[in-house]
């Protein structure tokens, strides 16, 4: 699987007029290798030149993990350094002195800078070259993903164990984070209770508030699981009565994930299934609060290609996996988001996430 993935990458850089593509730790070289390496300052450095060969420098005290995670069987020649050495010069031993060369989007500008140094050229980024190979899932990165989609649905559908007015957002975070992990994730990625007002910012970070009866709480909750695959999802909680308008507003929101979820399907562009959510929230008067765009593919990272916002004119194919995430926030007041990863099928989509999307009143 991995010796067919660089392959590919292999076959894209000769399209793009490329010879070699650097990649250092992080998901781009678990996708790649399965080599989930530290992301640390000595160099590790993945070279994959455009006719397929491909080597790897590791520090010498990282070179037995390397050899645990079988990067060498994989086809990709393992070479290390040693504190002393300079791995740049042992990295650029088989590239051409005039090669073009492309960097992973998310390398350290360090790393970047040292390779640009070694070449004697510039670099330029990745783009979408790996993305374009890492969006289309396969149907076992689907498996895992709806996997994951299944762990975090446990976890919302036992929300009421943690969530009550007179507790703080963070004493029902630090619950949430303990329950991530015994659904079967082996890390927690982000919990986010924003509770009351704290609602309308989307990406709230736990803080000491009581929650109090009648507010409005977002719950959106996401890890990765053992087999590298992230989840991400968002409920939406009140304990007790929420004001009136709220109750309306969020018939709106509903309706407005709901007519994205129907309009999803291989074909169809990202930017028509934002606009298929947003569409809703305007007419219902929410436009102006409706402040972010209506998704993010997902992966082996929990925002990744393909995004689903205005001016993403590409279309849905299948195995595309990504939220579908509208919400509204009213500053002061509170906001409501309502999230499910869902993927691209044959002929529609297919949610990871199926536990109610009403408001659960605890
Ligand atoms: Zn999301
Ligand atoms: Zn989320």
């Amino acid at each position: 699987m991995y010796a067919d993935r660089i392959k590919k990458v292999a076959a894209s850089l000769a399209n793009s007029g490329n010879d070699i593509l650097f990649v250092t730790p992080g998901a781009d070289l678990r996708y790649l290798t399965g080599y989930d390496a530290l992301p640390l300052e000595r160099l590790t450095c993945l070279a994959i030149r455009n006719d397929g060969k491909s080597w790897m420098i590791v520090p010498t005290l990282e070179k037995p993990s390397a050899l645990a995670h079988g990067v060498p069987e994989i086809g990709i020649d393992l070479l290390d350094w040693q504190e002393t050495q300079n791995p740049y010069q042992i990295l650029m031993a088989s590239v051409g002195k005039s090669s073009s060369a492309l960097v992973n989007n998310l390398m350290w500008v360090e790393k970047a800078f040292g390779i640009r140094s070694a070449l004697g050229k510039e670099v330029a980024l990745a783009g979408s070259l790996l993305s374009d190979i890492r969006e289309v899932k396969t149907a076992q990165e689907v498996t895992f993903l709806h996997e994951a989609g299944a762990a975090i649905d446990e976890v919302h559908s036992n929300m009421h164990k943690w969530l009550r007015p007179g507790r703080t957002e963070r004493e029902v975070g630090r619950d949430i984070a303990e329950a991530i992990l015994a659904s079967g994730h082996s890390r927690v990625d982000f919990v986010i209770v924003a509770s009351g007002p704290n609602g309308a910012s989307p990406h709230h970070e736990l803080s000491d508030r009581v929650i109090e009866a009648g507010d409005p709480v977002v719950v959106d909750i996401g890890g990765t699981m053992p087999s590298g695959y992230c989840s991400d999802c968002t409920r939406m909680y009140v304990c007790g009565q929420p004001p009136a308008e709220y109750l309306e507003h969020y018939q709106v929101l509903l309706t407005a994930q709901q007519a994205a979820r129907d309009h999803a399907r291989p074909g169809v562009s990202c930017e028509s299934v934002d606009a298929a959510a947003r569409d809703v929230l305007i007419a219902g008067g929410l436009g102006e609060q409706f402040i972010h765009r209506t998704g993010h593919g997902i992966g082996m990272e929990t925002h990744e290609e393909p995004y689903i916002v205005s001016g993403n004119t590409r279309n849905l194919v299948p195995g595309h996996a990504f939220s579908i995430e509208p919400g509204f926030y009213f500053a002061g007041k509170y906001g409501a988001r309502i999230e499910d990863i869902v993927t691209c099928t044959e002929t529609g989509i297919s949610s990871t996430n199926n536990t109610t999307r009403e408001l659960v009143i605890l």
